[in-house]
């Protein structure tokens, strides 16, 4: 019999979970009205910090509805890390502005504010400040970077729920952070997002617009074309469930990466997550990055002999550079042109399984194949 095949990622869904959602369906609000929205945005505004949350359709739709709130469009240029899910720049070019793509940091691989000050122009309006891999951006120097300069800081804080900056939450720093809860991010409602801010008038303004933009004082007149980026009352029971056990899950995931990093110990020429002595990461998901020599072909035959294993993987996003709709897009690294830190990572790094249903067994079992597969058996 084969050995079972462990997937990179399957969300954790419980007794709680399910007992939230059949009363949401029970009551009838199956909607985007009923109890479950508010408690949820409160609760999860709450914990960023933040005075204002609001429920949106997916962590994409509130990235966008942000920068469409922020008044960003046709003209306008925004830095966004040149290593990310595509996400991030798509919204960019779907609000009819430019992205440009800045180099990810060596050492924690998210935004280098080094390349964002190289980055910002005359036309720049915004940066998307991306906490990647459960790791935060040095947000004290993007800020500093952006002050005095009318570019506001949007946090993407997708992957890295629970993670804090010198102590503070993500989603707290920027003018507006933006939260992801698709069925692979630190709690899910299936799919669903929210964004966060302590700007009263910017909230009101992105609860109209993901709203159809209608006139709270006047029914179906709407001030402008507006979006229907609502979240479901069952999408926000199931939210709240799984708010309610978020640090169940964050430990769970810090006791993931430590069984890792003792299965892995002593295997030359890797590295796992980074963490910055000013960070608090979490654990969104295990990456492991090669040695610079490796090629994309060997680290996709790494890949392809894991999964003959039964170990599914993923290899790290795509440089954003290199995919058709963001090719010509202005690239800038610390110090060159080009993005060759994100190049480089695209092509040497992958994830391993992290699910919070995963026990030390599995982890062992998938330590011993990466140790077979990189050293031969
Ligand atoms: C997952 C993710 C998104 C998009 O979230 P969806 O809910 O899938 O639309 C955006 N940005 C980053 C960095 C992500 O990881």
């Amino acid at each position: 019999m084969p050995p079972r095949k462990i997937p990179v990622s399957s969300p954790d869904i419980g007794e709680r979970e399910r007992g939230y959602v059949m009363d949401a369906v029970r009551s009838g609000w199956v909607s985007s009205l009923g109890a479950y929205i508010g408690r949820f945005e409160t609760a999860f505004s709450r914990y960023c910090g933040t005075e204002h949350g609001i429920a949106v359709s997916n962590g994409t739709t509130a990235l966008e509805v942000s920068l469409k709130a922020l008044g960003v469009g046709p003209g306008d240029e925004v830095v966004v890390p040149a290593l990310t899910f595509a996400a991030a720049a798509a919204v960019v070019v779907h609000v009819g502005a430019e992205p440009v793509l800045a180099d990810v940091h060596p050492e924690y691989w998210c935004l280098n504010p080094e390349a964002l000050a190289r980055a910002i122009g005359p036309r720049t309006r915004a940066v998307i400040a991306v906490h990647s891999y459960g790791h935060p951006c040095d947000m004290d120097l993007i800020l500093a970077v952006c002050a005095g300069r009318a570019v506001d800081v949007l946090e993407d804080c997708a992957e890295a729920h629970g993670a804090r900056y010198r102590g503070r939450p993500m989603g707290s720093m920027g003018r507006l952070g933006t939260f992801s809860f698709y069925g692979n991010k630190i709690i899910t409602t299936g799919e669903g997002g929210m964004v966060v801010t302590n700007d009263g008038a910017l909230a009101e303004r992105i609860r109209q617009l993901k709203d159809h933009a209608m006139d709270p004082g006047r029914r179906y007149y709407h001030f402008e074309a507006g979006y229907n980026f609502r979240m479901t009352n069952p999408q926000a029971a199931l939210g709240c469930a799984q708010f309610e056990r978020i640090e169940e899950f964050l430990a769970k995931r810090r006791s993931l990466l430590e069984w890792y990093r003792e299965e892995l110990e002593g295997i030359d020429g890797i590295r796992l997550n980074p963490k910055m002595e000013w960070a608090e990461p979490v654990n969104w998901i295990v990456c492991v990055e090669l040695a610079e020599s490796r090629s994309a072909e060997a680290r996709d035959a790494i890949l392809a002999a894991l999964a003959d294993r039964g170990i599914d993987t993923r290899p790290f996003f795509v440089a954003l550079g290199e995919m058709p709709p963001y090719r010509g897009a202005r690239k800038v690294g610390a110090r060159t042109e080009g993005t060759p830190v994100a190049d480089r990572l695209s092509r040497t790094a992958f994830n391993l399984p992290t699910s919070t249903t995963l026990g030390r067994e599995d982890v062992a079992r998938i330590g011993e194949a990466l140790r077979e597969v990189l050293n031969g058996p």
